[in-house]
């Protein structure tokens, strides 16, 4: 006997998605239980320093989300509409498009809604727990383990099925022992380190090449975001979501070309103070990001994994 017949390991965006969808297909026949280490106040939350992200995702994919895979994004975890992603060169002279409509996201409102939408379709959650790893029967996984951080206690859970949903850094992935086939670690060069701020700004000029309402802006530049890039995603007439992405070793060499000692942070900071439109930016203090207006995460930037599926 198994406790569960599916245990979602991580309630972030993948988790959420997984437990709803999985609900939805099965009838709401299956016993599934969705665990995360969060309290329950701040589900899906990444780090301490909140729910680190670009909040951009494409239309097709939600549009694909709520025909495919019966799983809804909408309002208020829908921020602001965008029509598209333009990338500019160093130069501004070459402009790509991606065309194809677009969404803002509010991170911190989103896996609140998907989890009061999960909980109404029989899914169980247990919050404040830290899996350190899978439980096995032979070459099997059968369950879940870790500290049940509310007791201190030893966590121990059993399922036919465990989905790990706990992201880039998974522990269980990473300790995986039933597979040749599953790629267990990311390769460091492939892992972007990245860091926002959401914050409200008066406009001082108007350069849609610096920020536009209505797209979604991708700087291109190996000063400003070596291995990276900078972005500036609208989500209001002034309220912005701004950050940038880099990659370690080529930030080393970009340091050492220009005789600097930058990191994420003082990147962030200089992209921020020379971006000419945005002036007098103060940190969002609206409720829904007031525990997530400014932070540091980790972004794998490769391929899909080939494989992602071993026994259990
Ligand atoms: C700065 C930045 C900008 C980004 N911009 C964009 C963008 O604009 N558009 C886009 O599509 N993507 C963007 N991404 C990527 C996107 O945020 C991630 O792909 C996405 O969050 C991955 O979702 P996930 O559910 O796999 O993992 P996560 O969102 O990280 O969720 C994992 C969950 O598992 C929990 N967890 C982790 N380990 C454990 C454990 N041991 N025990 C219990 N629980 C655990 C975590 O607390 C969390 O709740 C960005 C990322 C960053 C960092």
């Amino acid at each position: 006997m198994v406790d569960y017949d599916v245990i979602v390991a991580g309630g972030g965006l993948t988790g959420t998605i997984a437990a709803q969808s999985i609900a939805h297909y099965s009838n709401q026949n299956l016993k599934i239980l969705s665990i995360d280490r969060n309290s329950e106040i701040f589900p899906g939350r990444k780090s301490l320093s909140g729910w680190t992200c670009g909040d951009a995702c494409s239309k097709e994919a939600v549009d694909f989300m709520t025909e495919r895979i019966k799983v809804q994004w909408t309002r208020p975890e829908i921020e602001h509409d965008v029509k598209g992603v333009m990338a500019f060169s160093p130069d501004k002279e070459t402009t790509i498009p991606f065309d194809g409509e677009g969404y803002m996201l509010n991170r911190q409102k989103l896996p609140e809604i998907q989890n009061q939408r999960a909980k109404k379709m029989g899914v169980e959650f247990d919050f404040e727990i830290n899996l350190t790893g899978l439980i096995y029967d032979e070459q099997q996984v059968v369950g879940v383990q870790g500290i049940d951080n509310k007791t201190k206690q030893p966590y121990k859970k059993t399922a036919k099925i465990v989905v790990d949903a706990t992201g880039v850094t998974s522990m269980l992935r990473n300790t995986l022992k039933n597979s040749t086939k599953v790629e267990k670690r990311i390769d460091r060069r492939d892992l972007e380190s990245t860091g926002r701020y959401i914050m409200y700004f008066e406009p001082q000029t108007k350069d849609l090449t610096e920020f536009d309402p209505d797209y979604c802006i991708i700087h291109l530049d190996q000063d400003i975001a070596p291995g990276g890039y900078g972005w500036v995603f609208p989500k209001g007439e002034k309220k912005v979501n701004i950050g940038l992405g880099v990659e370690k070793t080529l930030l080393e060499k970009r340091n050492n070309r220009l005789g600097k000692k930058d990191n994420v942070q003082s990147l962030m900071e200089e992209y921020l103070h020379r971006n000419p439109v945005i002036k007098n930016a103060k940190l969002s203090q609206d409720p829904e990001d007031i525990n997530n207006n400014s932070g540091i995460f980790q972004v794998s930037v490769r391929r899909q994994n080939d494989c992602m599926i071993s026994g259990g």
